[in-house]
């Protein structure tokens, strides 16, 4: 892996400009949606915008990592398993991102020790600076200047999240490269954002700013002042608090923007065009804007219409990982999408698999009494992707339990499997029946492992990115939420597919085919005859869902949905 090439330089273009966003103090501030929102409101002033995620951890990519200690694994059309603040940037910002947008340690150093061992460095030590950090420049200056909204020429802006919090060792490089770059390029073309926490303490709520003061002196040790201050606070900052903030951190006080708790994200955008956060970034990196303040109307309506939601309905969701919002990250977000075009607000029921299973009857029986409650109150069942053994009898049953009663059901890629291992062992009769993922000695593998993936390898070895699927029953549901088109494009990340040798079998008994690769045998979307909506997907919807675009398979706005579930 080497760092990706840069198209050439068009003459007389003005250069790209960065927006380098940092965090202080302690993680989970939400730099990304801070982020993401300073793109959308770029974005508005009539700016072309693109992303980069700096992860100083040492995976090549998020591939490989646990969505239950990091969240979930994002996947992009060019089959880049990446961070999930990537599907926010793609998501806020309306862009299509790369792999290479993504940078970690691993991928700088790779590339290093190829050039290393090519021989590039001409029998130099090799070493962190300059090495390193020139990799790291070099990374970011050529993957800013592809564009990733559809059109030819580079952005006017790339916006640079910086993982971590200033001061960890993981990030020291990273922060040096970009001390240089901001250095080398100056003021009118690297702009610094910090984003840290303003808390509230004692009864009388003094918002206090010390942690900050703290962490900007951490930062300017390292050679980066910042040029605003993101604050995130429970409350908006009154105006002594800046004030001080502005002192003693060195920021002039109308570069100080307070991100307070608001309803929902859809707000983060709005609160800083309020704060003009645009006006602040545009003057000091001399951008020529368009004229009017910047046009956010649809984030406007989205996010108060989402605050207006009146009904909510209740969607079971039946995975490996429960209550971790961030493990299923965009399906939970493709729902909020649903939610505000069909005027319904999810009530999300996280339903932790194994707990439906009857082995837990035994072990713990008040989960396992809970869980089947929670199933049987839901309106809709959703079981999401994902790897490995655990819970798979619970979604099984939960699978069947959908079919039997006619409740709404989406399963994908896993969910679209346990479909057919539940039709095949219960309808079919094959008790069996099982996925060469589960159970390597059945005969009746009804979903097999895919022949041209890798045996011995865990990373990138899987059938990933967009991939088309074609209709082939053109009159059916799936195809018309989609808006009745000959094929769709989504994204895919997935080691097994259905056995096409059963699917006669399958068809006979009611369980439709009604998408496929190009090869015609790769199965990619199920629906059951005699159900009002029971649909599996071998791809990932969720991924390319956007607010004002929800993923067609999630709004299904005819869904009979039982009134009894409706709350108020
Ligand atoms: N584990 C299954 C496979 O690899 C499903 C993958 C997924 O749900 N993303 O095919």
């Amino acid at each position: 892996m080497s760092s990706p090439a840069a198209p050439a330089e068009e003459e007389g273009r003005a250069p790209t400009k960065y927006v380098l966003i940092t965090g202080g103090v302690v993680s989970g501030l939400g730099k990304g949606v801070t982020a993401s929102s300073i793109g959308v409101v770029l974005k508005a002033c009539g700016l072309r915008v693109t992303c980069i995620k700096i992860d100083p951890y040492l995976n090549t990519d998020a591939g490989t990592m646990s969505p239950f200690e990091h969240g979930e694994v994002f996947v992009l059309d060019d089959g880049g398993e990446v961070d999930l603040d990537l599907g926010n940037y793609e998501r806020f910002i309306d862009v299509t991102l790369t792999r290479d947008n993504n940078i970690t340690t691993g991928k700088i150093y790779q590339s290093v020790i190829e050039k290393e061992r090519r021989g590039d460095y001409l029998g130099k030590t090799v070493q962190v600076v300059p090495h390193v950090t020139d990799e790291i420049k070099q990374w970011i200056q050529s993957v800013s200047s592809v564009p990733v909204d559809g059109q030819t020429r580079p952005a006017d802006v790339c916006v640079i999240e910086l993982g971590g919090t200033v001061g960890d060792i993981e990030s020291m490089p990273f922060i040096e490269a970009l001390r240089q770059l901001s250095f080398s390029l100056g003021k009118e073309n690297f702009c610094l954002i910090h984003v840290s926490l303003v808390p509230v303490l004692g009864v009388v709520g003094e918002q206090k700013t010390k942690p900050t003061q703290h962490s900007v002196r951490e930062l300017r040790a390292l050679g980066l002042t910042p040029d605003l201050l993101a604050c995130r606070s429970a409350q908006p900052l009154i105006g002594s608090v800046k004030e001080k903030l502005s002192q003693f951190c060195h920021v002039p006080v109308e570069n100080i923007l307070d991100i307070h708790d608001v309803p929902n994200l859809w707000h983060v955008p709005l609160i800083l065009r309020n704060q003009k956060a645009h006006e602040a970034i545009i003057k000091q990196l001399n951008l020529a804007r368009s004229a009017g303040p910047p046009e956010l109307r649809d984030w406007t309506d989205m996010a108060e219409s989402y605050d207006n939601l009146k009904n909510s309905v209740k969607v079971a969701l039946v995975g490996k990982y429960t209550n971790l919002t961030d493990s299923y990250l965009s399906v939970v977000k493709a729902l909020l999408h649903a939610s505000v075009a069909c005027s319904l607000k999810p009530s999300i029921q996280w339903i932790a698999a194994s707990d439906l299973e009857d082995a837990t009857a035994k072990t713990a029986p008040d989960a396992h009494a809970e869980a089947w409650e929670t199933l049987k109150g839901s309106s809709c069942i959703l079981i999401p992707g994902g790897f490995g053994d655990r819970g798979i009898s619970g979604m099984i049953l939960a699978a069947k339990y959908a079919r039997e009663n006619k409740v709404p059901y989406l399963g994908i890629c896993l969910g679209m499997q346990i479909s057919v291992i539940e039709m095949s062992r219960h309808v079919l009769g094959l008790v069996d029946a099982d996925s060469e993922e589960f159970n390597k000695d059945t005969p009746n593998h009804v979903v097999m492992y895919m022949p041209e993936v890798s045996k011995t390898h865990m990373g990138n070895t899987m059938r990933l990115g967009c991939r088309r699927t074609f209709f082939s029953k053109p009159d059916c549901l799936t195809s018309k939420l989609y808006g009745s088109p000959p094929h769709v494009d989504e994204r895919h990340r997935h080691r097994y597919e259905v056995n096409p040798s059963f699917v006669p079998m399958l068809e006979s008994a009611g369980l439709h085919f009604v998408g496929c690769d190009e090869s015609r045998k790769r199965m990619e979307i199920v629906e059951l005859q005699d159900h009002p909506f029971y649909v599996g997907v071998q791809f990932h919807p969720e991924f390319k869902s956007r607010p004002r675009r929800p993923s067609p398979p999630f709004t299904d706005r005819d869904l009979p949905l039982g009134e009894k579930h409706f709350t108020r």
